[in-house]
């Protein structure tokens, strides 16, 4: 069946609500969750709900926390979230954060101490779509064994960019240092889909195709091998030592029942684009995109998601009648 946008966000909202969020954070989180029915992507979308409402239930997350912003340097703010859900510290940063990108040309957001459950391209997109380039970064649990190292120590820490293009939604693209994000291997799990090889080991290191013993004591593999590793390593300094998150592997959620969700750091750096190349810059992301776009690139990232979300937007998200029973009932 399909539904409209708006009632999904309402049926995740009360889930929330129910589930300890206060009222005013919980379309924050929603919208997240949301925005990645809406445009396909399925890994971080309902999928996710469980473990948002597990980890409020457990009190592992704090859904009522009010985020600390303090202005760190002239274009530093620095954020202490308080255990509560990253998507609402940005949002309580995101007005200091435009007024210092418009006085200093650049500004960076350091935050600690914050839930990050989600895509990180809703963050991203609205800074590009308004003119500026955007880079954001956040890191999770240890889920990863790189430079062939036989433990995981690094978290599949994703990173987003964002430029604008004129006339144009901006390109926008969205990718996690492992081969696979745990959010696609648990899809492969629920669809008893086997892996392709390369993407993950099993708990004694032994390459497996298989997503539950990726799963269950298992790991996952960097993109591109070494440079992925390097990657994440950079997204672990910049989202966790430099902002004071705890790293993946400091992670203390073992003994909470329910605790899904990685308590850790993000890091976001703005650039206003028009203080070097005045309006001529998204002339000159044109000229590149339209380069690329001779030269047989099919789509930009991002593409995929806008043609989606136009289909959603006209027509509803789909949802299986067993979700809609459950949101229904406040639940997944
Ligand atoms: P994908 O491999 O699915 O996609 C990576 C990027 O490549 C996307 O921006 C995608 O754009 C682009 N892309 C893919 N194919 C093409 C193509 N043929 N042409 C042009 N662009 C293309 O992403 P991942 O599996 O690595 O990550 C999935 C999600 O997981 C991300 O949203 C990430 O933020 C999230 N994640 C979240 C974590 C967390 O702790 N919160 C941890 C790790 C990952 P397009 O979208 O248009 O297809």
């Amino acid at each position: 069946m399909k539904i409209a946008i708006t009632e999904l966000q309402g049926l995740i909202e009360q889930a929330l609500i129910g589930h300890g969020m206060v009222p005013a954070n919980a379309p924050l989180v929603a919208a997240t969750i949301v925005a990645a029915e809406r445009d396909g992507s399925r890994s971080h979308g309902l999928q996710r709900l469980p473990g948002y409402l597990s980890s409020l239930k457990s009190g592992w997350v704090d859904g009522k926390a009010e985020p600390v912003i303090e202005e760190a340097a002239p274009s530093l703010l620095k954020v202490d979230a308080r255990n509560g859900f990253a998507q609402v510290a940005l949002a309580r940063a995101s007005l200091r954060l435009r007024a210092m990108v418009e006085r200093q040309g650049t500004a960076s957001l350091a935050t600690r101490d914050s839930h990050h459950f989600a895509a990180l391209w809703p963050d991203v997109e609205p800074f590009a779509a308004d003119g500026y380039i955007v880079l954001s970064m956040i890191h999770s649990r240890a889920r990863i064994v790189t430079w062939g190292g036989t433990k995981r120590v690094l978290g599949t820490n994703p990173m987003a960019f964002g430029c604008p293009r004129k006339g144009k939604p901006p390109v926008v693209w969205d990718q996690a240092s492992s081969t696979m994000s745990q959010g696609d291997v648990l899809l492969a799990s629920s669809a008893k889909r086997q892996l392709l090889p390369g993407i993950g080991v099993d708990a004694e290191g032994r390459a497996t195709t298989d997503p539950d013993a990726v799963l269950q004591g298992g790991a996952l593999l960097p993109f591109a091998n070494a440079k992925g590793g390097s990657i994440a390593f950079m997204i672990e300094i910049l989202s966790a030592a430099l902002t004071g998150a705890r790293f993946g592997f400091e992670d203390t959620s073992a003994g909470i029942k329910g605790a899904l969700t990685s308590n850790a750091g993000q890091f976001m750096l703005l650039i206003d684009p028009k203080r070097i190349g005045g309006d001529g810059f998204v002339d000159r992301v044109e000229l590149l995109v339209q380069h690329l776009l001779a030269a047989g690139t099919e789509r930009m990232p991002g593409d995929h998601r806008y043609a989606r979300r136009a289909l959603a937007e006209r027509d509803g998200v789909e949802i299986s009648d067993g979700d809609y029973s459950s949101l229904k009932q406040g639940q997944r």
